[in-house]
């Protein structure tokens, strides 16, 4: 029987008995759990075999609710939520002693966000506790997008995916951390840095060596198939450098008749980076089902979104 169930009063009994639910998201789906229940959060990190060294982002339903979770909040900070909340930016601040040193790896901040989807912010009113979710995927792999992705990867295992369809963002959210009262991007993501900029100004990006394993979303092989994946600025190039293999292309929007394609998925025939973002895991999902020897990624224009989705085909690449 299917464990994907649109019933938000079932979730809040099965969270309630602290166990897990997967959450629908703006971003990706989470895989959640009572952020003060030990038995929940330790069942987090062991169904997704992550390691307990990578801390969870806490999902709050407002952000009236920030100072129960954090425990001063500097300007540029409180200007981010009111800009963007709900929706895909983690804030990771100085956190409150009431949250558990599970949820953060034992260090003194807190990653926090509200969530930009109806039925998961239905269900947060309902709790009387935030809710711990990390992305619904076993550590490492594609992220899930849709019901069925986390119903893919974990049947077994949880009791319940509950259903808020197709993730209209599709990757994880911006995470910015704040060192001396002053921003700075820990992980790329949902919302474009330039956007970002427009409110409080110039921001950098935290170099990935300095930061792994502090958010180990920034490790350098993540989100990945496991079919062997490449990534290239010249896809007829690296397609005519693999002839004889079964081959499969993730482009952006070019249509490249090629018979010596196996798959291929055109993220978005209009040029949206939006829409190349918000299918970018179903199109890693597809291709990794199609038995190919490699898949070949194009790389997409580096800015905005773009950004973000090179970022994680790059890590996708590693292995
Ligand atoms: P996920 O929810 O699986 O997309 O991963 C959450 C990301 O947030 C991981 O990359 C974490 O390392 C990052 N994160 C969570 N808490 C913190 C924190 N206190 N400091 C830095 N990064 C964090
Ligand atoms: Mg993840």
């Amino acid at each position: 029987m299917s464990i994907i169930s649109k019933d938000i009063s079932k979730a809040v009994t099965i969270l309630n008995n602290e166990e897990l639910v997967a959450i629908p998201t703006e971003t990706v789906y989470g895989l959640a759990g009572n952020i003060y229940s030990e038995k929940a959060i330790k069942a987090i990190f062991e169904t997704k075999k992550r390691p307990r060294f990578n801390p969870l982002i806490v999902h709050i339903p407002s952000k009236d609710h920030l100072n129960e979770i954090v425990e001063s909040i500097p300007e540029k900070a409180k200007l981010l939520a009111e800009t963007f909340w709900p929706g895909p930016i983690t804030l990771v601040l100085k956190k409150q002693s009431i949250i558990p040193d599970i949820i953060t790896a034992g260090k003194d901040t807190v990653a926090v966000r509200v969530p930009n989807h109806p039925t998961t912010i239905e269900l947060l009113n309902q709790l009387e506790f935030p809710l711990a979710a990390p992305s619904a995927n076993p550590f490492n792999r594609i992220s899930p997008t849709t019901a069925e992705h986390v119903e893919g990867y974990f049947k077994n295992k949880i009791k319940m995916v509950l259903d808020g369809g197709a993730c209209k963002k599709g990757i994880e959210s911006t995470i910015i951390g704040f060192e001396n009262d002053e921003p700075i991007i820990y992980r790329l993501g949902s919302t474009p840095i330039e956007a970002i900029e427009a409110v409080i100004g110039k921001i950098g990006i935290k170099n990935k060596k300095d930061i792994a394993p502090e958010a180990p979303g920034m490790l350098e092989r993540h989100y990945a198939p496991k079919t062997k994946t490449i990534l290239t600025d010249n896809l007829n190039k690296a397609i005519k450098a693999h002839t004889g293999k079964r081959i499969g292309v993730l482009a952006y929007s070019d249509i490249i008749d090629d018979d010596v394609i196996d798959f291929k998925i055109v993220l978005s025939e209009d040029n949206n980076l939006q829409e190349a973002a918000s299918k970018l895991y179903d199109a890693l999902h597809q291709l990794d089902q199609q038995n190919l020897d490699i898949i070949i990624a194009e790389q997409l224009p580096d800015y905005g979104l773009g950004k973000s989705i090179n970022d994680r085909l790059l890590r996708a690449t590693k292995s």
